[in-house]
């Protein structure tokens, strides 16, 4: 395994310098949620592997490096904390301000139905910054791939990694609903067909 990590890594150096873009190194951990993450550090941006991506075909690595070094070049992990700082800030707002309205209207014995349609806005408005930023990083998964495609420079670079994917056992799988829910990543078939379409 070590000298699966060597060889990513030094292939990530090489991705990195064509791209001009500042990375700090590779790292492998188990149990991580996501077959490889980004982790901005105090030193920089570190990319973390799944043990098993180590010995995946080099097509399948070189694609998912190029994807993470786009997210570093495009800005988003910097996009996504500032959003998430926002729309934290707004949903604390909301909803003191809208308890406060529930609140005194309750104490003053308001129609039950204007309650309950009030409440199902307040819920609605409390999740939707979660839904906002699923949208938002969704979107950035698609940006990442098409990024990743024209540094390698070639349309069908993703399709490694996708029919790696979709070949390996070793995924975790989660109820659907859950999947929907916590997932950022948009699904392996969405995004092949955004690819090959170069649509979005
Ligand atoms: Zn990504």
């Amino acid at each position: 395994m070590p000298s699966g990590l060597t060889e990513s890594a030094e292939m990530l150096r090489r991705l990195a310098a064509t791209a001009h873009v500042a990375v700090r190194g590779l790292e492998s951990r188990s149990k991580l949620r996501r077959l490889a993450i980004l982790e901005h550090r105090r030193d920089g941006f570190w990319v973390v592997f799944q043990p098993a991506l180590l010995v995946a075909p080099e097509p399948v690595r070189v694609f998912v490096l190029a994807h993470e070094l786009a997210h570093i070049a495009l800005g988003h992990p910097v996009k996504i904390g500032r959003l998430r700082f926002l729309l934290i800030g707004a949903t604390l707002l909301i909803g003191i301000g809208f308890g406060m309205v529930l609140f005194s209207q309750i104490v003053k014995d308001a129609n039950p139905w204007l309650l309950t349609f009030e409440s199902v806005i307040w819920i609605a408005t409390m999740l939707s910054p979660r839904a906002i930023l699923l949208a938002v990083a969704r979107r950035y998964e698609y940006q990442a791939d098409r990024w990743a495609v024209t540094l390698l420079s070639d349309p069908g670079a993703g399709n490694s990694l996708f029919d790696w994917m979709a070949a390996s056992t070793r995924r975790v799988l989660m109820p659907l609903p859950l999947r929907l829910w916590g997932s950022t990543h948009p699904s392996d078939v969405a995004r092949r067909r955004a690819l090959l379409g170069g649509a979005g």
